[in-house]
């Protein structure tokens, strides 16, 4: 019978310091955009127009720059080949705007190129989705039937939820790569000039910190489980 639940479960502290970690980065990122949304950069380019000109340059015609309502929703959707800019990154001429317009074009480029960590992550997505829908559910029916093989429905649970960790690890590479293509794009088109630079630089890096402060929560909670249940389920009664 497991017994674990009868005490406090001081495991618990990773899922809340993962929790933390997560809530730390994004309100580094907000607050990092939101100051740097005030600086319009001197070309003057709204996130649409600097994505159009990236675009174009990078020979990619076939991508529709679009609005949607939000805020940092921004995205780029390979399937219907739509880069979609916020409220605040569409129409605004700010440098905070116009990185994260180039960031989404960053993804497009990937796309158009065949990157093969975005290829990875794109097949990994259906997966990692199912890998998370089964995980808790096959630890707790393996913990309510005991069973003695080498593997049990709670090592498989475990195994499952590894994937959910697998897809975050590797969303890393592919959102990194996309801001070195953004400031890349907007160096060599002139959309921004070198302070102008660091400042959108200082955005995207606050942004893809909210990747990693996700990937290690990730971590956090599958170390959890492999404390909590790894070993256990078998020989235990
Ligand atoms: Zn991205």
């Amino acid at each position: 019978m497991p017994y674990y639940h009868y005490y406090f479960d001081y495991t618990y502290i990773l899922v809340l310091i993962g929790a933390v970690i997560c809530m730390i980065a994004s309100w580094k990122v907000k607050s990092t955009f939101g100051k740097y949304s005030h600086y319009r950069s001197l070309s003057g380019m709204t996130g649409a127009q600097a994505a159009e000109r990236i675009l174009h340059s990078a020979g990619i015609y076939d991508v529709q720059v679009r609005h949607i309502s939000g805020s940092l929703t921004d995205n780029y959707n390979p399937r219907s080949k739509t880069l979609n800019l916020s409220d605040s990154v569409c129409n605004s001429t700010s440098v905070a705007a116009v990185g994260v317009a180039a960031h989404e074009c960053g993804h497009a480029i990937q796309h158009a190129k065949g990157y093969i960590p975005l290829q990875l992550r794109s097949m990994f997505v259906p997966v990692a989705n199912f890998g998370s829908m089964l995980a808790w559910p096959l630890i707790i029916i393996g913990l309510f039937f005991n069973s003695r093989s080498a593997i049990t429905l709670v090592d498989i649970g475990i195994f499952c939820f590894s994937f959910a960790v697998i897809f975050q690890l590797i969303t890393l590479p592919v959102e990194f790569n996309a801001s070195r293509r953004a400031l890349v794009q907007l160096r060599e088109q002139g959309i921004l000039g070198e302070q102008e630079l660091v400042y959108t630089r200082k955005v995207l890096v606050s942004a893809a910190l909210t990747y990693v402060a996700s990937a290690a929560a990730a971590i956090l909670q599958l170390l959890r489980l492999v404390i909590l249940f790894g070993g256990r389920g078998r020989d235990n009664d």
